[in-house]
């Protein structure tokens, strides 16, 4: 284990742009449980997977029930809303957010709804399947603050008319174009992904980490995209293997609990880093 920490942290020295991917694993260290995992909410309810496939539906048809079932008046969603409200940041995040401050990490991509990477500090954050702390317009797509919008009458309604859902990108429902846009140009300029916690099967997210692969190595005339030398590194950090480890596609699989190991990575690579400026400097050598 401690081979691959150090293993990690020498790619993540070497790397010029290095980003994260997350997925609910991070979170469950902050008690919001997963869906998949081996206590996941759909591995134990396997209804309450059947009732997310068919919401984005329930919105389009009957906004108000979607509202009720969102807020707890029906249904088990409320209530895992509610641990997310109850929630903070663990150890994980915080260590993505402190390799952020060292300049190491230049953006976390992430599917949690949770808005925890945020909480941590963690400055640059694209979430990809979107927040419960926003609502949207799938009108005219605009976003607010969720504890800026009333909800006394239901369904809420935009000031365009058209009836708000939560931000929060439901099943059979695309991903909004700018966050999609965003994270592509992260995955395709980066050197270095670390993907955190997610069981890799949710497409389209599912396939950046591909996408990172399929970079030219170098840059093609007019197309805006940079090519890169050396080709992308992925690490990934998960409790079991997913599709990524089993296909190849991850360089370095770290098996465990993102709550160990991420704090596990930062450590080393400050002693790391350390090491290197006593190395360099006259003065603290002997
Ligand atoms: P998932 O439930 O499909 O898979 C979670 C993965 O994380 C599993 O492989 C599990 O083994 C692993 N894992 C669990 N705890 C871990 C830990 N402490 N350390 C390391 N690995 C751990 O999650 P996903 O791939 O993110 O699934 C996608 C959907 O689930 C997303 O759309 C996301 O919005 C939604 N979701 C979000 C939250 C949240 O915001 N916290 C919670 C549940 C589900």
């Amino acid at each position: 284990m401690d081979s691959l920490i150090r293993r990690a942290v020498d790619d993540l020295a070497a790397s010029e742009y290095a980003i994260a991917l997350t997925g609910a694993g991070m979170s469950t260290e902050s008690g919001i449980p997963d869906f998949r995992g081996p206590s996941g909410i759909w591995t134990t309810n396997r209804k309450a997977e059947a009732q997310a496939y068919r919401r984005y539906e329930l919105f389009l048809n009957d906004a108000r029930t979607y509202w009720e079932e969102m807020l707890g008046m029906r249904g088990t969603c409320g209530m895992f809303y509610e641990e997310i409200e109850k929630a903070a940041p663990n150890a994980g995040h915080h260590a993505l957010a402190e390799l952020e401050a060292l300049g190491v990490l230049k953006c976390v991509i992430t599917q949690n709804i949770d808005g925890l990477h945020r909480k941590a500090g963690s400055k640059r954050v694209l979430e990809y399947h979107g927040s419960v702390h926003a609502l949207r317009c799938i009108s005219c797509r605009s976003r607010h603050a969720r504890d800026d919008v009333c909800l006394d009458v239901l369904p809420p309604r935009c000031i365009c008319g058209a009836a708000l859902k939560y931000d929060v990108v439901h099943f059979n429902e695309a991903i909004p174009s700018d966050v999609m846009k965003e994270s592509e140009a992260e995955v395709l300029r980066c050197d270095l992904m670390i993907i955190c916690g997610t069981s890799a099967v949710v497409h389209p997210f599912a396939s950046l980490p591909g996408l990172a692969r399929s970079r030219p190595y170098r840059s093609l005339p007019n197309s805006g995209i940079p090519g890169h030398e050396k080709g992308v590194t992925i690490i990934e950090v998960n409790d079991e293997p997913t599709p990524l480890t089993h296909g190849g596609v991850s360089d370095c699989f770290i098996r465990g609990k993102t709550g160990d190991l991420l704090p596990a990575i930062v450590e080393e690579a400050k002693r790391a880093r350390s090491a290197l400026a006593t190395e360099h400097d006259p003065l603290l050598r002997d």
